[in-house]
Formats: C-alpha cells, structure tokens, sequence
C-alpha cells in the first residue's frame, strides 16, 4: 500500500468584486490556521484565474491530496478546479472543497485539521446518475410550467468573469446546453463530451443554460440569486445530493425564461433576438399559406 503524504491546504484569496464584504474572514481563516499551526498556501481567487496563470500551474503541480478553502459553495469549487485542469476525481487525489464563508475561522480550522487526521473528509462526491429529472418531465415540458417573472440580475458589473463551470459528475452529455447557448460558449472535444469551449464569451450574469440543463449540471458559482445555480445544496451533503430541482426549473416556465435571459443578453450584444428570428420563420411560414 502506497503511504499518502499529509494534504497540501491552499486558502483562495477573496474575488475582487467581494474584497469589502469577506476582507476581514479572510484574515481571520489565515489567522486561525496559523494558530493551528497548519501550513498553507495562498492563491488568487480561482474561479477569475486563467489556465496559464501561475497561481494555477502551482496548483496544478500539488501533488496528492489537497484542501482547498475558497468563496463559493464546495461543489462549484470542486468544477472550478477541474476546469482550470486538477484532477479531481482520480486515484492520485482527494479534493476535498470548504466553503469559506460557512462557518467560525477557529471551526474551519478545526474542521481543516481533521481531515490533515484523516477522521474528517470534506471531498464532495459524485451523487447516483441521474438520467433524467426528478420530475420525470422533459426540458420542452418544463417550458410550459407555470410563468416568472425575470428576476432582477445581481451580479452585472460585479464579476471580474463569468462563465459557467460543468459538474461532470451530473451532466450526461445531451448538449441541450451546446444547443441554447447563442454565444459560441459551449463545443465538444474530440472524444465527444460537452467542454466549455470559449468561456469568456459567456454573457456576464448570464445564467441562462443552468435552467435549460435537465439534470443541474450547470453551476454559475457567483450567482447570486439563485443558490442552487450557484452550486448550494439542500442539506450541504454532496454525498445523497438532492438539489433542488424546482429551484432551478420546476416552478417557472423555465426555458422560457432563459430564453428570456439569453434574448436580453443577445440585445446588449447588438444580436438580433433568438425569439425575433422565431416571429420571422412564423411570419414567412403565415406568408406562404394560401389564405
Ligand atoms: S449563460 Fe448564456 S451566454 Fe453563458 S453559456 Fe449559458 S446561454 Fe451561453
Ligand atoms: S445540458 Fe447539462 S447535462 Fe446536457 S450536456 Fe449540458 S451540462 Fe451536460
């Protein structure tokens, strides 16, 4: 049997936009990690670091186990770092992902050295496959659902990025999301899986295809309105994951409003709306009819 090394604990630096409300938590978690006597490594937000930064190049030469400490909820941090290329998964290690937000410094601390024990874990596991939604009903059927008004966006001109990060332990690859998406930000690589393609040319506080996504796969960790986009649980327990889905799509008639959503954001981007291009083809087919 191969002896693991102790993991390597990593706190994330606070995103820009969110310095003035967690500047003080931050010093606070360094603080008690210090006093803990635990070793670890600071690193810029990640969710805003780009593949090449050096922060994520040293992230991604850590070896073994890591812990890492950051600002959104432990499943979005878990897709942000296997976006910016750490295995998460693997045999070579276990991630195990703190929000840093939950919680006293001194309890995270605590929790931190416990899983440096090993009589604490903090890995958020793969839930059972879903095929389809819990509510049995198809993304078109969902559509129909009750309406909703659109809600206000929070986030624009907050986030420094924002692009939408795959749970690849949810997503089952139907590339509903590659279809909605108007903005190029979707692709497949060369195996055939859905892969963030261009995710920079995701709209800002665009959260549109996380509604339109029939299992949840889609987390925007810095929306705020909606938790469970966010990468929020129910009952914080990754392991027996329920998420919400009428959070998400259940109660509104929710492809229409992510169409909604993405029509706004073709409109700021001097696009034509995807609905307008329906009224045409309507229109042209009315025309053709021999009334
Ligand atoms: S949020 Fe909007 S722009 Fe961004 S990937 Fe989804 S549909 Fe495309
Ligand atoms: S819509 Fe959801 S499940 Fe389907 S490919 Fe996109 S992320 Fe995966």
């Amino acid at each position: 049997m191969i002896a693991r090394s102790a993991p390597y604990v990593v706190l994330s630096r606070v995103p820009q936009e969110e310095r003035t409300q967690h500047a003080a938590a931050f010093e606070a978690i360094g603080a008690a990690l210090r006093a803990a006597s635990i070793a670890y490594a600071e690193v810029d937000s990640i969710y805003d670091r780009y593949e090449e930064d050096p922060d994520v190049a040293f992230l991604r030469e850590v070896a073994g186990d890591l812990v890492f400490i950051g600002w959104h909820y432990p499943r979005a941090l878990k897709w942000i770092l296997a976006r910016q290329g750490l295995e998460v998964n693997g045999k070579a290690r276990a991630l195990h992902c703190l929000d840093a937000r939950e919680g006293e410094p001194a309890e995270l601390a605590a929790r931190v050295e416990k899983i440096l024990a090993g009589t604490s874990s903090a890995v958020v596991a793969a839930p059972p496959k879903q095929d389809s939604p819990a509510d049995g009903l198809t993304p078109k059927q969902r559509g129909v659902l009750a309406e909703q008004a659109l809600p206000n966006p929070e986030n624009a001109e907050l986030s420094a990025r924002w692009y939408p990060v795959v749970d690849y332990d949810a997503c089952t690859n139907c590339m509903e999301c590659l279809d909605f998406c108007l903005f190029g930000v979707y692709g497949v690589d060369p195996a055939g899986t859905l892969r963030v393609t261009n995710q920079d040319e995701c709209r800002s506080d665009c959260p549109a295809c996380a509604r339109v996504c029939p299992v949840g796969a889609i987390v925007f960790p810095k929306y705020v309105t909606n938790a469970t986009i966010a990468g929020g649980e129910d009952d914080g327990e990754r392991g027996s994951l329920k998420l919400d889905l009428s959070k998400i799509f259940g109660k509104p008639k929710a492809r229409h409003q992510a169409a909604l959503e993405r029509d706004r954001e073709l409109l700021k981007a001097g696009r034509k709306p995807a609905s307008a291009d329906k009224v045409d083809k309507l229109s042209d087919e009315f025309d053709k009819l021999d009334l």
